[in-house]
Order: C-alpha cells, then sequence, then structure tokens
C-alpha cells in the first residue's frame, strides 16, 4: 500500500497470467496459445503496413478489420467492435454494461479475470456453484439483477453449453446484457453469434489469441446489437481512441481472410485433442470432455501439484491453479502432436512405479 494509491488501486486483486518463459527448451502448454503459428498473410499484412504508414494514427474504429468481421459472420460492421486484445474488450463490457448496484452471477470455476474487472469497477458478483462434474445449471443464470459472464466453452475445464442452453439464459434474463466468452469456440461445435440479430441483450466476445494462433498481437472483437456495439465505442473513445495499432489491424484482417489456414489448424488440434484424451485416460487419469485446445485433467493417484512441478523439470509447462475445488487438476494447451507425443513420454517416465514415491497424493 501507498498513500498516494486510489480506492480503485487499493481493491484490486490483479489477475496473474501464465508464466512467460524465455526458456525455448520449455515446451509451453500452460496459455492455451497455438502451436502452428499465424496464417503467413498475417506477416505479409503487418510488413506492408510498416514499410508505408507507420507515421499515420491508426483507423479509430478499425474499420478495415470490422468490415473483415463483418463478411466473416455475415453481418453489417455495426455489429462488430474491435478491441486490444478480448481482455480489454471484456474490461470494456464490464464498464458499459454492468452496475456498482446490481450483482451480476458467472460460474465459480471459470476465467479468474472476471472477479479481477469486477473489483475494479465496483461490480458486486454472485459465484454460482457448478455441479461435482462442473457442469451448470441454466437455471441457475436465470433472472439475474445485474448481468450474466459465461465462458462457453468454459475455462479452465472445457465443458461447452450448446446454443439452445445459452439461448434459454439470453432469454431468461431480457432486461440485463449476457456475455458470452468465446474464446475457445473455433475448437467447439457451434457459436452463440448465430443469435446477435435475434437478442439485443446477447455479447459474444471472441479473441484472435487462441484459434488464429495471434496471441502476440493482442486483437480481441465482440458482436452483439449495435446498441451495445455503440456503448462499448462510447467507452473505449473515453479512454484511447486507437486502441488497437496498425500492424494489429492489418494483421487480424489478414488472419480473418485466411479461413483455409484456420480450418487446417484447427482439425490438427481437435484431433491431437482427441488422441491425447484416450491416451491420458489409459494412463489413470480423469479427463473432463473437453471442446477447447486444452484438456482439464486429474490422475486418481498422483497429485496434480506433483506432476505440475515433475513436469516442470521435464521442460513441459502446464497450468495448476492452487483454488479450491481445483487444486487437484492440471489444465494442459494442446501442442502439437509431436509436442504431445514427447509429452506422454516425460509423464509415463514420471508415472513409472519406481518414482512413484514422489508422486503420491
Ligand atoms: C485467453 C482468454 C481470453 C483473453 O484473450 P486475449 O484476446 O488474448 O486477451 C479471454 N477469455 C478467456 C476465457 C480466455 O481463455
Amino acid at each position: 500500500m501507498n498513500k498516494f494509491w486510489s480506492e480503485a488501486v487499493k481493491r484490486t486483486e490483479p489477475y496473474v497470467p501464465g508464466e512467460q518463459l524465455d526458456d525455448p527448451s520449455i515446451i509451453k502448454l500452460n496459455t492455451n496459445e497455438n502451436p502452428y503459428g499465424p496464417s503467413p498473410h498475417v506477416a505479409e499484412a503487418i510488413q506492408s503496413e510498416l514499410t508505408r504508414k507507420l507515421h499515420l494514427y491508426p483507423a479509430p474504429d478499425a474499420d478495415e478489420l470490422r468490415v473483415e468481421l463483418g463478411r466473416y459472420f455475415k453481418l453489417d460492421k455495426d455489429y462488430i467492435f474491435a478491441g486490444n486484445g478480448s481482455d480489454e474488450v471484456l474490461a470494456f463490457s464490464f464498464m458499459a454494461f454492468f452496475e456498482q448496484n446490481a450483482k451480476i452471477r458467472f460460474p465459480a470455476v471459470t476465467y479468474s479475470f472476471y472477479p479481477v474487472y469486477a473489483k475494479l469497477f465496483n461490480v458486486p458478483y454472485e459465484e454460482i456453484p457448478l455441479n461435482r462434474d462442473f457442469t451448470l445449471s441454466a437455471e441457475d443464470f436465470f433472472g439475474s439483477e445485474g448481468g450474466i459472464i459465461i465462458a462457453n466453452p468454459n475455462a479452465p475445464t472445457g465443458l461447452y453449453l450448446d446454443t439452445e442452453t445459452i439461448e434459454e439464459i439470453v432469454i431468461n434474463n431480457p432486461e440485463r446484457v449476457v456475455i458470452i466468452d468465446e474464446a475457445y469456440i473455433d475448437f467447439a461445435p457451434a457459436s452463440a453469434v448465430s443469435l446477435v440479430q435475434k437478442y439485443p441483450n446477447l455479447l459474444v466476445v471472441r479473441t484472435m489469441s487462441k484459434s488464429r494462433s495471434l496471441a502476440g498481437l493482442r486483437v480481441g472483437f465482440a458482436i452483439g446489437d449495435p446498441g451495445l456495439i455503440e456503448a462499448l465505442n462510447r467507452i473505449k473513445d473515453s479512454f484511447n481512441s486507437y486502441t488497437i495499432d496498425r500492424l494489429a489491424i492489418a494483421g487480424a484482417a489478414a488472419a480473418i481472410r485466411d479461413e483455409g489456414h484456420l480450418q487446417e489448424t484447427r482439425h490438427k488440434i481437435i484431433s491431437t485433442r482427441e488422441w491425447l484424451i484416450s491416451e491420458l485416460k489409459k494412463r489413470g487419469f480423469h479427463v473432463l470432455p473437453s471442446q477447447a485446445n486444452f484438456i482439464f485433467v486429474t490422475h486418481y493417484k498422483a497429485s496434480a501439484e506433483s506432476l505440475y512441478q515433475r513436469l516442470k523439470e521435464s521442460g513441459f509447462l502446464v497450468r495448476h491453479f492452487q483454488k479450491p475445488a481445483i487444486e487437484n487438476y492440471l489444465r494442459i494447451t494442446i501442442g502439437s502432436n509431436e509436442q504431445m507425443e514427447n509429452f506422454l513420454k516425460a509423464l509415463d517416465y514420471i508415472l513409472q512405479p519406481s518414482a512413484g514415491s514422489a508422486i503420491q497424493n
């Protein structure tokens, strides 16, 4: 504490991102990055912007990108807001749609940035307990006082809600905004974007970081009724007119244009995921049914904490959350097939009976 701090600074509990290690020999399976890299057209688009236009401010409304996204989703660009990573879009959404005197709801196990924003913006919240198998009951999200935010697929569990269930939640909160954070939706069956023209209280938030393999570029976007998009623009323009730089706008637009690259890499990741799940089950893991580019697992015998440590010593960084309901789980990002084959080799060494004493619960 410092006596010059504002109340907002004093009440924050900042988000702690997964470790970013500089050591290239470590295989990072801890922040759900995509091992295949972005479309090659991204670098070309950035290069051309870099050599010609860096002396000019970017378009404040990122129109090139919004038009491209509009074409992709078959929506007018008035339905689209773009921001500096979906984390920024989420922060603006908390400011634009949630109040300081009405409780919002989100699942008790979910993306840990939601309580961080709630504290920063002084938004009261209820964390809705999940069922024992980490599924959620849609009715628990009906009739909220202040609004809803749900990650779908959820993180860190990977569990997916079908579009009918999302629609029920939206219908049953007619006076409040329902935010669906679809960071991982390209690895799942269907997006709630199909509902935005029908429901003026639904905002879908997406990112270029995971399926498009552009975590380093920082681009996210929101899709919703133009009334909601206008609110986000009002917040942005009261804060920083140019949240996305020229290189990011050009690179992200090029990534959206390359649908073939997205399809190819997402299919690879999905097939590696299914293969890895079956391999881990053979090795005594309980694996939640994931529709994301990560899996959430617990071992019948070895503790998550010790597995996390031993894997790290073997050169594989996974995510372990020191939180009550999930402390015996690990979240493992789906890397390339080769990375996951090596991961299994390391795991087999760690789990062999002679090494057992080190990993008992
Ligand atoms: C990774 C992630 C984000 C953040 O994505 P950025 O666009 O990189 O800021 C948002 N929500 C969830 C659930 C995520 O896992």
